[in-house]
């Protein structure tokens, strides 16, 4: 179906972006070969730095005339294989566009470059007194278009939303090579349908984002984080949904049980708090009047003692709360490291479920005696829920993970009412399950959405749909 990139398309995508920005046959090419997946490689067959949006708009042409496949990467973190070159062709690094040309102070607006490392977004923005709130635990390694790709989340997603409700305009590389500007430096517009929220979560499948209009507030004054160790799993996971239901909207509520929090330990070489608590709760408040937080303080580590939790650990300066998120950020990489063989998925619940959920899992990793680690962002009902290989028996793993993952682990999710994923995507990686979630119905119209866009199929093919 697809062409190879011969002599003369190398050639012509030197023209485009100059020699310098393409890798071709080296070793260069290898850090393009996958993204933070588990054991998914694919190589391409060429990779091109572009710089602009009309050149990216020249190397869409090109590869629509050629019929060669385009998979744009942004720092390539992701967790579903989006960035991968599953079909082989042109990988398309966003990596050059990193500027953010203008904070407009006015409007409360910030405009960035799609390659621009989240963590550098945001301290440009707080120099300024201004907030960008989504904070994947990726943050400092991602990039913010990758996060628009993805319709990422993070932490503070309980009080502040995610990615999408951010974004108030796209310039967007359509895969005919048209450039398209979506929404404007708006807070209300209505006029037709949404092309900027249909951009958002569409994992680089319809369109190369070029530049981005976020809406950003004011940095909030005051701000307190706490750690909160348990001795009872289910305890700490039933104080989430208790927190939220006595409705105080902490910006962060993340879960953490203690598999997790040894192997951040083990990675980081470094002493947790509480490292022997089943479970941990990290939430964070911010505010900017003292008594708001003062009120939420008290109920919230009321609720956490009401449910034993050992101890309210108060983090009020910097270095204290920076030890404490470390701990949390590291977590996915450590467990990769303590078993390389893992199967990570990233379960939504309505926020209520979330306890029902974690002890659904604990019965399922007890009846098959497999180690599942659970952590993430409780307080919005997204947890990350890490099945791990260890030291099992090939054969055994390959048998194990249809029934636990395919079957039981998403099964039960689905039953609670919810999805099967909060903010990883689709990607590769849960293509085979997306008719367990979505009907036929849906499944024709994401289709049809994808052929008005790329009709050829060009533009990052082998994702979302089987
Ligand atoms: C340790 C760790 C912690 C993480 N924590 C979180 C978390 O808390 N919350 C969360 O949501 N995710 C998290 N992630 C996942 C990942 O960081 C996010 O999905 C992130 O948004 C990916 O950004 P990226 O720049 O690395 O994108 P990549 O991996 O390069 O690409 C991801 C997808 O976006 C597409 N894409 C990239 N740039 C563009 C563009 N400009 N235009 C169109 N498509 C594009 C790619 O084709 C691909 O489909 C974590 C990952 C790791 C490794």
């Amino acid at each position: 179906m697809y062409r190879k990139v011969g002599a003369g398309i190398v050639a012509a995508l030197h023209l485009i972006v100059g020699e310098g920005n393409v890798l071709i046959g080296n070793e260069k090419m290898e850090p393009y070969t996958h993204d933070e997946v588990v054991g998914l490689h694919a190589d391409p067959e060429i990779v091109v730095k572009a710089a602009s949006a009309e050149q990216i708009s020249e190397i869409l042409k090109l590869a629509q005339q050629e019929r060669v496949p385009v998979t744009p990467r942004g720092a390539g973190t992701g967790l579903s294989g989006g960035a991968v070159p599953v079909c082989g062709g042109i990988v398309l690094s966003l990596e050059k566009m990193n500027r953010i040309p203008e904070i407009d102070r006015e409007n409360l607006m910030v405009t960035v470059e799609p390659g621009v490392i989240t963590g550098e977004l945001h301290r440009t923005v707080e120099a300024e007194g201004l907030f960008y709130p989504p904070d994947p635990a990726s943050l400092d390694t991602c990039s913010i278009g990758g996060n628009i790709a993805e319709g990422s989340g993070g932490p503070r997603a309980v009080k502040y939303g995610v990615t999408k409700d951010y974004v108030c305009s796209l310039e967007a590389v359509l895969p005919s090579g048209e450039i398209v500007t979506c929404g404007r430096k708006l807070v209300k517009d209505v006029t037709g349908y949404n092309l900027t929220q249909l951009l958002i979560g569409s994992e680089g499948t319809l369109a190369v984002v070029t530049k981005i209009i976020l809406r950003v507030i004011p940095l909030p004054k005051l701000r307190v984080d706490l750690l909160v160790p348990f001795d009872d799993f289910q305890a700490a996971a039933d104080t989430v949904s208790d927190i939220i239901g006595r409705r105080i909207v902490p910006a962060a509520i993340e879960f953490m049980e203690r598999d997790a929090i040894l192997a951040s330990e083990q990675f980081l070489e470094k002493e947790a708090p509480y490292h022997d608590a089943e479970a941990q709760l990290l939430i964070q408040l911010d505010d900017n009047h003292q008594e708001a937080i003062d009120a939420d303080f008290e109920i919230a580590g009321e609720i956490c003692l009401k449910h034993g939790a050992r101890d309210v650990l108060v983090a009020k300066d910097r270095p204290t709360r920076d030890r404490m998120w470390e701990v949390r950020r590291q977590i996915i990489p450590a467990l990769k490291f303590q078993s390389p063989i893992n199967h990570m998925q990233d379960l939504t619940v309505p926020r209520a479920k979330i306890g029902m959920l974690l002890k659904g899992i604990k019965e399922i990793a007890r009846k098959h005696s497999v180690r599942i680690v659970c952590f993430g962002h409780a307080g919005d009902g997204n947890v990350h829920v890490n099945t791990l290989k260890d030291s099992m028996p090939d054969d055994r793993w390959q048998s194990l993970v249809p029934i636990v993952v395919d079957e039981e682990i998403y099964g039960l999710t689905l039953s609670l009412g919810g999805m099967l994923t909060g903010e990883h995507g689709i990607g590769v990686t849960r293509r085979r399950y997306l008719p367990m979630a979505l009907d036929d119905a849906q499944i024709k119209i994401l289709r049809g959405i994808k052929a008005v866009f790329d009709p050829n199929g060009i533009l990052n093919p082998g994702k979302i749909f089987l």
